[in-house]
């Protein structure tokens, strides 16, 4: 036990050891000295993969001989190295020259050395290098060091996954390759080039990835000037608690002053600066060495200072930060980029300047994705190969098509990218030209196209006479750009505002849909399993005051309208709905009576969305007992596949063509039909070309979608025959895989001439 809490303490160092070694050669030395240590054993190395050449290259040894490193290669199908790699999984020898694969490579000089374990690291099913262990004894490796070297290469992996980006990098500020490409998952469609913006929700040491200056001068000006700050604010503080604290507890202040002196850490600072680190990457390497070396005191009251010493260097950074947030000038073309994407980062980046999203954590239908698609701009999500202050100020190509990045593109690339650009804007206006069309099939089929609304409420508006209404309006946007929740006065004004323009169509609001991935920032939820825990409904039930403030809210802003439809998120039981339709008859009775009863208060229509599966099963109870529901394809999908819809991991898991959900949405539509129950679709699916073609041979007529689909989903359905369509349908829901799926539909579009009219 003792033993492998040692181990267990020995894989962490090790591996932040790695993770903060700007320079790879550097990291991976460290790495192969600290094993060889920890193990007690004879030798070390690592052989990271070149895809290009097929061939593993000796990184780093400690054991072998040293002049090989770099020099030294070993093909894909070569040698025990080469084993490891192709069977992905560790190799054991007591006798490595004895075996079969074995390559003699004279130039390592391993004679010496006959036992031999080799262990992949493997990121993302893909073979990033090998990690060996040697020693000269001919013996097994025993069953600890091996768990311990696999372990290990399973937590490098991650690490490793950017040693493309590191390679050569040194730590320099602009680690970027020009051209390189970065992969991620599509979050919106599109193409844009711009200049990456960094946003960061808080100072954490975690998110600064560390950089070297060429003025060392300036960067110890900005040190200087954050330590005063620092300085001034603890004097402050002292002064405030001085009679509310014991004196030995104000103490802590005077040492914070002596620890920020140049005696000090503030000499350690200033030392790493003098050697060329930036003032924020000097703070975080000396705050967080310190730190650690108290961490491992064995003396509790000493391990405890780590805590001070991390709170003291949070302090600083978050001075060195609000400086540097001063002076940075926003691009022209801001491409933001963001560990998370949230509303408030979008609010605070003028619409006409933002041309891309790219978020490091999130999946395709996060809703960091809709508000991308939303807002009519290229998004790709999950794409964390890169620390996030690394994208800070590169031209960066977004293309949401392919969820692919650019970094420092050449110009004949940006050029390629312009004319796509460009083709893209024309295929844009040819949809917007029949925008103001009735929406139905070529074949006469008539359609019901409404928008989804909540974040860009200016857009939406002046597209509200081209669309038959609002089929989901998100209030949940409106409550997180704020710091309470807001008054119901204000809500009055909020929900009035999306009311008034739709006059005479029908708007569907959504009661508060918060949880998940849409925290509120003054009512944080913390959870093991958020998407399966207190959403939407659940949370509001729990909280009427909540709920009726915001019912009666709807209420008097439909006023003088009458066209309000109200949506309950995330049902999955029917005892849901009853409490839920009892809060609305009472809110109704409340705002009846604040209006002596003039009978100009409606009763709205009440909707419940289809996003649980498990309500999918109880259709016939809920069309007793609502009038209308509206299938949440973005949560049903992540519920029906048991992916979770931001997680990049899986995202590719995460497909709403997946055969098993277009079978019951087909089974949705037809039961729907037989209860003569309305029903819409409002998740994305409804504004994806392929998605509305298999959706309108299902029979759906409803569908919202982001205002900015409208035109071309509007455009497409003009052109196509249902009767065709509904030939096909038959075929999609025989398909094994959602790969099988799109094609099938795009060739049936290809058929047509139309696929080449979708996008550039
Ligand atoms: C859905 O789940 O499909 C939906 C429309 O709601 P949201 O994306 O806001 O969860
Ligand atoms: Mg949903």
């Amino acid at each position: 036990m003792c033993q492998w809490v040692t181990m267990l303490s020995q894989l962490r160092r090790i591996v932040k050891d790695v993770a903060q070694e700007p320079s790879l050669e550097k990291a991976l030395a460290g790495l192969v000295r600290n094993v060889k240590h920890a193990l007690k054993t004879e030798c070390c190395s690592v052989y990271l993969a070149d895809y290009d050449a097929h061939q593993f290259t000796l990184m780093a040894t400690d054991g072998l001989n040293p002049a090989a490193i770099g020099k030294v290669t070993i093909g894909f199908s070569e040698g025990l190295i080469g084993w490891v790699g192709q069977r992905e999984e560790p190799i054991n020898l007591a006798q490595a020259q004895q075996h079969p694969r074995f390559k003699v490579t004279p130039e390592v000089s391993e004679e010496q050395f006959s036992a031999f374990l080799g262990c992949p690291i493997i990121h993302h099913r893909k073979v990033l290098g090998v990690l060996t262990i040697q020693q000269a004894a001919s013996r097994v490796f025993n069953e600890d060091e091996e768990s311990f070297l696999v372990t290990l290469g399973v937590q490098l992996a991650s690490v490793l996954a950017n040693a493309e980006m590191r390679k050569g990098s040194a730590g320099s500020a602009a680690p970027r390759q020009q051209n390189s490409q970065l992969q991620g998952l599509i979050g919106s469609p599109g193409i844009a080039i711009g200049e990456g913006f960094v946003l960061q929700p808080a100072s954490d040491f975690d998110a600064i990835s560390l950089k070297q200056s060429d003025d060392p001068e300036k960067e110890l000006n900005r040190f200087f000037r954050a330590v005063k700050v620092t300085k001034a604010e603890f004097n402050r503080l002292a002064e405030r608690m001085n009679g509310h604290l014991p004196a030995d507890a104000l103490a802590i202040f005077d040492v914070y002053h002596q620890l920020l002196d140049a005696a000090s850490l503030g000499s350690e600072i200033e030392a790493q600066i003098k050697q060329g680190w930036c003032a924020k990457s000097a703070l975080k390497l000396v705050v967080e060495r310190f730190a650690r070396q108290f961490d491992d005191m064995e003396d509790p009251y000493l391990r405890e200072r780590g805590t001070d010493i991390r709170d003291l260097g949070q302090r600083v950074l978050n001075h060195l930060l609000e400086n540097e947030q001063k002076t940075l000038k926003l691009p022209e073309k801001v491409v933001l980029v963001a560990e998370n994407v949230t509303a408030s980062m979008l609010a605070e980046i003028p619409r006409q300047q933002l041309v891309a999203i790219v978020s490091l954590k999130g999946s395709v239908n996060s809703h960091a994705a809709i508000m991308a698609r939303a807002l009519g701009i290229p998004a790709v999500m999950g794409v964390d190969e890169l620390p996030l202050m690394q994208w800070q100020g590169h031209q960066l190509i977004v293309d949401g098509y392919h969820g692919q990045i650019l970094v420092a593109p050449v110009e004949a690339i940006c050029q390629e990218y312009r004319q796509l650009i460009s083709k893209d804007a024309e295929l844009s206006a040819r949809y917007r030209a029949e925008l103001h069309l009735p929406a139905g099939s070529a074949c006469g089929q008539t359609f019901n196209l409404m928008v989804n609304s909540g974040l860009a409420l200016d857009l939406e508006v002046t597209q509200s006479e081209f669309c038959n209404g609002v089929g989901l309006y998100r209030t949940e946007y409106p409550f997180i750009m704020r710091s309470r929740f807001p008054t119901e006065l204000e809500q009055v004004e909020l929900y009035s505002a999306v009311l008034r323009p739709y006059a005479g169509k029908p708007v569907v609001m959504r009661t508060l849909d918060v949880g998940g991935d849409k925290p509120l920032p003054y009512f944080p939820i913390s959870e093991e399993n958020p998407f399966l825990g207190w959403r939407g409904i659940r949370l509001t039930l729990d909280h009427p005051e909540i709920f009726l403030v915001q019912i009666r809210a709807m209420l008097k802003a439909n006023i003088g309208y009458n066209n309000l439809h109200i949506l309950l998120p995330m049902i999955s039981d029917l005892a849901e709905v009853d409490e839920a339709q009892r809060l609305i008859r009472q809110a109704w009775f409340e705002v009846d009576d604040e209006f002596n009863g003039e009978g100009i208060v409606s009763k709205p229509k009440v909707g419940v969305m289809i996003e649980v599966p498990a309500i999918m099963y109880q259709l016939p109870e809920l069309a007793r007992k609502v009038d209308f529901c509206s299938v949440g394809t973005n949560d049903l999908t992540q519920y029906l596949l048991a992916v979770d819809r931001n997680n990049p991991r899986v995202g590719n898991l995460y497909d709403a063509l997946h055969p098993a959900v277009l079978r019951a949405l087909n089974q949705l539509a037809q039961q729907a039909q037989g209860l003569q129950f309305p029903i819409s679709i409002c998740g994305e699916l409804g504004g994806e070309p392929l998605g509305v073609l298999i959706l309108a041979a299902m029979g759906y007529q409803n569908f919202s979608m982001n205002h900015s689909n409208l035109a071309k989903i509007k455009w497409l359905l003009r052109r196509i025959d249902l009767s065709e369509l509904r030939l096909l349908l038959p075929e999609v829901l025989a398909c094994h895989s959602p790969k099988q799926v799109r094609v099938l539909v795009q060739r049936f579009l290809d058929q047509k001439q139309l696929l080449n009219q979708l996008r550039a």
